[in-house]
């Protein structure tokens, strides 16, 4: 087997409104049974925030602005036909909803919906993008709380 590792940079957003006094985000679904963040690689010359919210706007079909980062995670995985391991990064950014359209999701993502972020944190499939949707709650408490 191949011993080959291969640094991947991805970016990806939390984007947010409230509906009814509460704060939802927008999760795709990228496979049948799982929910996930919008994200996707950093091109090369391009910045992070700008990956964010053109992969934000790509995969939802959501317009947003960025409101500040929220950290990043990692994880490795395997691609079964390159027989590379990748050591992926992924910084998140939390976005505030500005308009667009969830129909307009790329045909690539199964599906685009809005949750309230109780049950996004609970739909989400992975466990380090759970904890970006904790991290962006609070964030967007305090953003939501600044004079
Ligand atoms: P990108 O959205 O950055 O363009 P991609 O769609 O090509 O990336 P990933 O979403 O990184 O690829 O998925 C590659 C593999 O990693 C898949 O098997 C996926 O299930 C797994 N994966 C995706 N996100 C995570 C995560 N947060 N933690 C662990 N494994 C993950």
């Amino acid at each position: 087997m191949s011993r080959k590792v291969r640094i991947q940079k991805s970016a990806g957003g939390v984007i947010c409104r409230e509906a009814n006094g509460q704060l939802e985000v927008a999760l795709i679904s990228p496979k049948p049974e799982v929910w996930a963040l919008p994200k996707g690689i950093v091109e090369k010359g391009e910045k992070a925030d700008r990956t964010a919210r053109r992969e934000v706007a790509e995969e939802t079909g959501l317009e947003g602005e960025i409101i500040d980062k929220l950290g990043y995670i990692e994880y490795w995985y395997r691609d079964p036909q390159e027989k590379i391991l990748y050591h992926k990064f992924v910084d998140f950014f939390l976005l505030g909803h500005t308009g667009g359209n969830l129909h307009r999701h790329d045909a690539e993502v199964l599906s685009a919906r809005w949750y309230p972020i109780q049950e996004a944190i609970q739909k989400a499939s992975y466990d380090t993008e759970r904890q970006m949707l904790e991290k962006a709650r609070e964030a967007w408490r305090k953003h939501r709380t600044q004079p």
